[in-house]
């Protein structure tokens, strides 16, 4: 009689420790879970949460530069286009304050023609704000002809003015066409502290420099009134127009796979890496010497070839 109730005991207590180990297991496992989950968040949002995300554009010619030679009109686009995406994400957090609904980067296209690119959105119960936004760092002068001049006597560009009163256009005849019967507001907003467009007409009140952008919104926070349930299918209807494409495009060059080669960059300074050590599951970037993650690296390699060849890679072509 007391040897069985020792062993049952001792079952007792074996399996009171399992059970403890199975929990702790399943725990543990959670927690695994719950950090992988986390971390796969962060990475497809692109970073912090609702952040805007580059133009196929500018992650074209990003996933093409340092794989192959890119001429120096090129190189300038990336820098200029890189610049504007960062003062596009301050501006972002700036309205990111109103109680109303953003859009950022509307990009529509018709049968892979390209049309318009809205910077700006903001639907709010009675108005749409539409935005065209300008980081200009040197010297710009209106040409008085439809176009701005970027320094003395260098590039040409479409007035931003035109850009706005096009992306009006378009703007305007979607609504009709979706049945939202909201006015629109519109202002070209000058983002970087520098930019500013002389000999601009005396007329317009429609460009606004930095440091105005601030008051701005203050102003439209207390005229504007808050979104409905409506808003936010207006919305939604127009989120959902939303089609990016590169094509559109005639300044991206000419590739293909063999000519590009390795496809292995650096998220952080989109440098070329041109070995992953073995094993490792962290390495120093060989470019900007900051420690990156190889699964983040195996990430921005797999996004590229799609991007770049609008199919799915083999393993093969992307590590060889
Ligand atoms: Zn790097």
């Amino acid at each position: 009689m007391q040897k069985s109730f020792n062993l049952r005991m001792a079952i007792d207590g074996a399996l009171r420790a399992l059970i403890v180990e199975i929990e702790e297991y399943f725990l543990k496992k959670m927690l695994n879970i719950f950090q992988l989950l986390r971390k796969k968040a962060y990475l497809y949002s692109g970073g912090a949460k609702n952040m805007r995300k580059r133009s196929n554009l500018l992650r074209t010619l990003h996933a093409l530069n340092n794989r192959m030679v890119l001429n120096d009109d090129l190189l300038w686009d990336i820098e200029h286009y890189e610049l504007g995406y960062e003062y596009e994400c301050k501006t972002d957090v700036q309205f990111g304050k109103g109680n109303w609904f953003i859009i950022k980067g509307l990009s529509l296209t018709e049968r892979n023609e390209f049309l318009v690119q809205m910077d700006l959105i903001v639907l709010t119960g009675d108005k749409i704000l539409l935005y065209e936004l300008k980081a200009y760092t040197k010297r710009v002068n209106d040409c008085r002809d439809g176009t701005i001049e970027y320094k003395e006597g260098g590039r040409r560009y479409t007035h931003p003015l035109n850009q706005l009163s096009k992306a009006y256009g378009i703007l305007e005849s979607l609504l009709i066409k979706l049945g939202i019967p909201l006015e629109i507001e519109s202002y070209v907003l000058l983002t970087h502290p520098k930019s500013y467009i002389y000999n601009l007409p005396a007329w317009t009140d429609k460009v606004l420099i930095q440091s105005e952008i601030e008051d701005h919104i203050e102003e439209q926070m207390r005229k504007r009134q808050p979104p409905t349930r409506e808003t936010q299918i207006y919305w939604e209807k127009l989120k959902a127009l939303h089609f990016d494409t590169s094509e559109y495009n005639s300044k991206v060059p000419k590739y293909s796979y063999e000519k590009l080669g390795k496809l292995v960059k650096c998220p952080n300074c989109f440098g070329v890496i041109r070995e992953i050590p073995k094993g490792y599951r962290k390495m120093n970037c060989p470019c900007c010497s900051n420690k990156i993650s190889v699964v983040d690296i195996a990430k921005l390699a797999y996004e590229d070839y799609i991007l770049l060849f609008d199919e799915k890679p083999s393993a093969a072509k992307l590590y060889n």
